[in-house]
């Protein structure tokens, strides 16, 4: 995901706008390949503050998640801000130790992609009110219904019933 700065790097106080589509190759987050449902679109404005250029703006798409409660696959739609700086090559003293670039070119996508995996829910679920799967019977529980969780309960009332016959002794 390459911004043409080549004007831009010579022109201080100027400023231009990018909107760039892109499709990227599936994430790795946390051992995990996340794969995007469909192309990335990046809405960017890069400046020349004279001593960097800023690229400022928003990236939004869609990517494929699990559920981390029923497992199904679900659309998960990103929205993260940019907001990156790049020291101009000809700054000898990059007192801010700004990231740099070479030639005519910026290359964002690294820094796209941190911003996406810093907004990924480390527990997505599909739905707030999803329901999960039956730990018993494994039956995806927003789907259909199953007899273990009343199953459950009387277990649990059993034991505590036995509990109860034991005080009484
Ligand atoms: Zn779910
Ligand atoms: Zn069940």
């Amino acid at each position: 995901m390459q911004l043409d700065v080549a004007r831009l790097k010579r022109s201080p106080g100027a400023s231009a706008r990018n909107e760039l589509t892109v499709d990227l190759p599936p994430l790795n987050f946390s051992g995990e390949e996340i794969i995007f449902a469909g192309p990335l679109r990046a809405d960017l404005v890069v400046s020349n503050t004279g001593k960097a250029l800023t690229v400022e703006g928003l990236a939004e798409g869609k990517l494929e998640l699990s559920c981390s409660r029923c497992l199904q696959h679900f659309i998960y739609e990103y929205k993260v801000p940019i907001d990156e700086k790049y020291a101009l090559p000809q700054e000898e003293e990059n007192s801010e130790e700004l990231q740099t670039f070479t030639g005519d070119y910026i290359d964002i996508t690294s820094a796209v992609v941190n911003s996406i995996l810093l907004v990924l829910p480390m527990k997505a679920v599909c739905a707030e009110g999803c329901q999960g799967l039956c730990p018993v019977c494994g039956v995806n529980l927003n789907e259909s219904c199953c007899g273990c969780a009343t199953e459950d309960i009387d277990l649990r009332l059993s034991v505590l019933k036995e509990l109860l016959k034991k005080d009484d002794k």
